[in-house]
C-alpha cells in the first residue's frame, strides 16, 4: 500500500513500505476538509448469500452462505452515514441477492427513503417466475419508496434465472414506476442472450414506457482458466480513472467498511478500510486521502497505472485484462507490478496530489453550477 500517515506536528508522512518521505501537509480530516472530497453514494452488501451461485461470481455468491448483516446494523450504518456525509444523496442495495433479507431489506430502503435518499436495488429477478408473485414483490418495493432496479442476466446468470422472470420481474416492477435497468453480461461466442431479450415480444412495450433501459456490460472470469469475453466499449472503459474510489463507500456483510463496491474487492485487501464501530465512518473514509495509491487509482485508473509504470513485459499482462476491476487485482496482487506501481507513485507524489487537488475543486466548482466563462 503506498499510504500517507500522519507525523507529529499534524504533518504528513508518505510511507510506500519500507519508505517514508515526510512532507509539509495535514491531517486527512484537514485535507478533506480543505479540499472537499466527499461521498455520493453508499452502498450496503448486507449479504454475499444468492440463491443462485454463477460460475464467475465475483463474490462466490451461493445459497449456503450465512454471514449477513442484522437487520439494526443495516439501519444504523444509513442513520450513520447520512449524519456524517451530508453529501450522500443515493443508498445502493446489492449482494449476494438483497431480496434474501426480506423485511430487513424494505425496512432500510423504507429509511433512506424518509431520509431522502435516493434508493437502488440491484438483484438477479429470481422472483419474476411468477406473474402474481413479482407483481407482489414490486407493490412492497414501491411501498418501502424504491426508486431504481438494476437486473442482472446473461449467460451465467440464466443457468439459475431464465431471460422469461426476468422481463417479469421488469413488467412488475415498470408497473409500479419503478425505473428499471436490465445488465446483460457480455455474450459468448455462441451464446446470443441480449438479442434474444431485445427481440422479447414485452420488451418493445416496456421500453414505450421510458422507464427501462437495457445495457451489455463488460464480463469479467472469476477464473482465469476462463476465456475472457471483450465487451465493444471496453477499451474506454479501462483506461479510465475509478470512478468509485472517494465517491462511493461500502458496506461488506462483516460490516466492515471498504473503498469501493467493485467486483475484485474482496480480492484486494488494501480497499478494506476497516471495521465499523457505530460512530467511526468519517474516520475510516477520511484516512484513506492518506493512501497515495488511492489517489492516483482515481485520477488515471489502475490499468493506465500499470501502464505508466511498469515495463513491456509487465504491461503484455493487461492483454487478457476486459475489466477495470481485474487490472485493479493485477495492480495489488502482482508483486512484480505492484513494486513498480509504489515507485511511480513515490516519483509522482508532488504531481499526483497538485492533480487530486485540482480535480476535487474543479468537480466543487462543476456541483455549485460555475460554467460560464466571461468574454
Ligand atoms: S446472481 Fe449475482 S450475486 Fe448471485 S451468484 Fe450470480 S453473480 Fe453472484
Ligand atoms: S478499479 Fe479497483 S478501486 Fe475501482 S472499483 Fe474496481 S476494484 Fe474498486
Amino acid at each position: 500500500m503506498t499510504r500517507i500517515s500522519n507525523g507529529e506536528n499534524a504533518s504528513a508522512v508518505f510511507d510506500l513500505g519500507l519508505m517514508q518521505i515526510q512532507i509539509s501537509a495535514n491531517t486527512a480530516a484537514e485535507r478533506n476538509m480543505q479540499t472537499g472530497v466527499q461521498p455520493t453514494s453508499l452502498t450496503i452488501l448486507p449479504t454475499y448469500k444468492c440463491n443462485a451461485s454463477c460460475r464467475d461470481c465475483c463474490f462466490q455468491s451461493n445459497p449456503r452462505l450465512s454471514t449477513r448483516l442484522s437487520g439494526k446494523a443495516i439501519l444504523d450504518r444509513i442513520n450513520e452515514a447520512k449524519a456524517k456525509f451530508p453529501s450522500i444523496r443515493q443508498i445502493i442495495f446489492s449482494g449476494g441477492e438483497a431480496l434474501l433479507l426480506k423485511g430487513d431489506l424494505h425496512d432500510a430502503v423504507r429509511l433512506a427513503s424518509e431520509l431522502g435518499l435516493g434508493t437502488r436495488l440491484v438483484s438477479n429477478g429470481f422472483w419474476g417466475k411468477r406473474q402474481q408473485t413479482s407483481e407482489a414483490f414490486a407493490r412492497d418495493l414501491r411501498t418501502s419508496g424504491l426508486k431504481e432496479l438494476n437486473l442482472s442476466t446473461g449467460l451465467d446468470h440464466q443457468e439459475f434465472v431464465p431471460e422469461e422472470s426476468i422481463v417479469q420481474a421488469a413488467a412488475a416492477a415498470i408497473s409500479q414506476r419503478i425505473t428499471t435497468l436490465i445488465t446483460v453480461e457480455v455474450d459468448s461466442a455462441e451464446s446470443k442472450c441480449l438479442e434474444s431479450l431485445l427481440a422479447h415480444p414485452s420488451i418493445h412495450t416496456l421500453n414505450n414506457t421510458g422507464l427501462l433501459r437495457i445495457i451489455s456490460n463488460s464480463w469479467m472470469p472469476y477464473d482465469s482458466s476462463e476465456s475472457a469475453r471483450h465487451a465493444p466499449n471496453s477499451g474506454t472503459q479501462l483506461r479510465k480513472g475509478c470512478s468509485q474510489i472517494f465517491n462511493n463507500i461500502t458496506i461488506k456483510p462483516n460490516d466492515r467498511l471498504s473503498a469501493c463496491c467493485g467486483l475484485t474487492l474482496e480480492r484486494i485487501p488494501e480497499l478494506d478500510l476497516g471495521a465499523n464501530s457505530g460512530n467511526n465512518m468519517r474516520e475510516l473514509y477520511d484516512a484513506q486521502q492518506d493512501d497515495l495509491m488511492k489517489i492516483w487509482l482515481h485520477l488515471d485508473g489502475p490499468h493506465q497505472i500499470i501502464s505508466a509504470s511498469t515495463p513491456g513485459h509487465l504491461q503484455s499482462k493487461l492483454d487478457d485484462v476486459v475489466h477495470i476491476c481485474q487490472a485493479c487485482t493485477l495492480l495489488h496482487r502482482d508483486p512484480e507490478i505492484a513494486a513498480y506501481a509504489q515507485a511511480a507513485a513515490v516519483r509522482m507524489m508532488p504531481e499526483l496530489i497538485t492533480r487530486f487537488t485540482i480535480r476535487v475543486e474543479a468537480d466543487k466548482h462543476l456541483k455549485r453550477g460555475v460554467t460560464h466563462v466571461q468574454p
